[in-house]
């Protein structure tokens, strides 16, 4: 299968050769034609199967190929994520795949000010890619106007709805055009989902991609158990032993991605945090510090990292356990990609033995324990069986125990021989981040 036999037009094949995309990945194979024909289409696919060029590429030559010049304050395909960087990232890959082609497109997202976003959008813009929450803002403030609407993506759909924007959804999809095209992508189909599909699509064209995620081999997956107040103590201890050149850790808050990267940085490793509560162009540059390969630790919150190309890293460290078992499977999708080998570990504390049994019954297996000497938990994790059962409830401690108190604790400075302190900047560069399309 070629991207010449999908039926995509010369331009477009002009621009994938000079990416080297030489063969449609599965998602695209299967979803490209559809859309050329203008079906409704339901994929289940996620981050890292190419699904947004499955996508852009025959929304971009439709708007090439069909219907009116864009008026002004007018949209002809919106594109709906969940975050702003997703926003940010697809956007770009609708700038790199539709170089040369004579359409304008936008992003638009909150966290930044609404009066750049309304002025662009004056002239009118054949691709707007919206997080829900801003699009509905300037909508309502009449800064465009959805007559001319062709097309309409629902990206990472199953997202939206964890991230509570069924609301503005609705008041959007009210808004729309009824004749359209609408296609739903979704890691998921959860009932949530299938009922919105329900609602949105017409004779949808399903396609199913088998996820690159816990079921693939490549990634190494197991736990650590250990307290909760040792458990950064322990991944500067893992850092070091693993010696990975880079590592994208996610733990469950905000205070937690901040405390842990004051802490490397306190040690001399260079870090960054990306969560919800960082102003956008902060995010931004500390995840493109990350690709460049500046910052050898990036603290993430599942929803600022959710959907980002970041991709083929040797390792995944979960500080927390999620509390959604399916972004388990989004965190270690992260590593072990293409064939590569790579390791997952979660640092797992006696609390937190619910959300783990919950993820254990998701990928249909136990994960391995394998205690780190020096760091085995006075609070211990309680057994777990498949089928999300815990078996035992986590015993309390007799005795509050003593910070610093544990067993064979082990002192920071002692994890490097002398004069071989982690350097901050000789990072080894990620070849994998080559494979984002670059703008041309
Ligand atoms: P996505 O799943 O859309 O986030 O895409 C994941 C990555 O795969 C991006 O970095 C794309 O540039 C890259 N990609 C998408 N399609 C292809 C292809 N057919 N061949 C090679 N790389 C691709």
């Amino acid at each position: 299968m070629t991207f010449a036999q999908l039926g995509l037009i010369e331009p477009l094949l002009r621009t994938l050769e000079r990416l080297d995309y030489r063969t449609p990945t599965p998602v695209q194979a299967a979803a490209i034609a559809p859309i050329l024909k203008g079906r409704d289409l339901m994929a289940a696919a996620q981050t890292g199967t190419g699904k947004t060029a499955g996508f852009a590429l025959p929304l971009l030559q439709r708007l090439t190929l069909e219907g009116p010049r864009v008026a002004s304050n007018s949209v002809r395909a919106l594109v709906l994520v969940p975050t702003r960087e997703l926003a940010e990232q697809v956007h770009e890959s609708f700038r790199t795949y539709g170089e040369g082609l004579p359409l304008r497109s936008y992003a638009v997202y909150g966290g930044v000010s609404l009066n750049p976003q309304m002025m662009a959008l004056r002239k009118g813009v054949d691709v707007l890619v919206a997080t829900p929450g801003r699009l509905l803002d300037l909508y309502q403030q009449n800064a465009l106007g959805f007559a001319q609407l062709q097309a309409l993506v629902l990206d990472e759909a199953d997202r939206m709805l964890d991230l509570g924007f069924a609301r503005e959804l609705d008041e959007l999809f009210a808004a729309l055009p009824r004749r359209r095209q609408t296609l739903l992508f979704s890691a998921t189909f959860s009932e949530p989902i299938r009922q919105m599909a329900g609602e949105l699509l017409r004779d949808p064209a399903l396609v199913e991609v088998s996820p690159r995620n816990a079921a693939a081999g490549n990634v190494r997956q197991w736990l650590v158990p250990v307290d909760k107040k040792r458990k950064a103590e322990l991944f500067m201890h893992l850092l070091a032993a693993h010696g990975w050149p880079q590592v994208l850790v996610f733990a469950r808050t905000r205070k937690g991605t901040d405390a842990l990267v004051g802490e490397l940085q306190q040690h001399g490793i260079a870090s960054e945090s990306i969560h919800g509560d960082k102003p956008q162009p902060a995010r931004l540059r500390a995840l493109e510090r990350f690709k460049a390969g500046e910052v050898r630790v990036l603290v993430a919150t599942d929803v600022a990292a959710r959907g980002l190309d970041i991709e083929d890293l040797p390792g995944v460290v979960n500080l927390d356990l999620p509390v959604v078992a399916e972004d388990y499977v989004h965190r270690i999708g992260r590593t072990g990609r293409a064939g590569a080998s790579g390791v997952a570990i979660s640092l797992v504390a006696a609390d937190e033995v619910e959300q783990l049994a919950a993820i254990e019954a998701l990928i249909g297996k136990t994960l391995p324990r394998e205690e780190e000497p020096g760091f085995e938990p006075d609070h211990r994790v309680p057994e777990t069986a498949l089928g999300g059962q815990v078996l035992k409830k986590p015993k309390k401690p007799k005795q509050k125990p003593v910070p610093g108190a544990g067993k064979g604790r082990v002192h920071l400075g002692s994890w490097f021989e002398e004069g071989e302190k982690p350097k901050v900047k000789a990072v080894r560069k990620m070849p994998s981040f080559g494979g984002k399309p670059k703008k041309g």
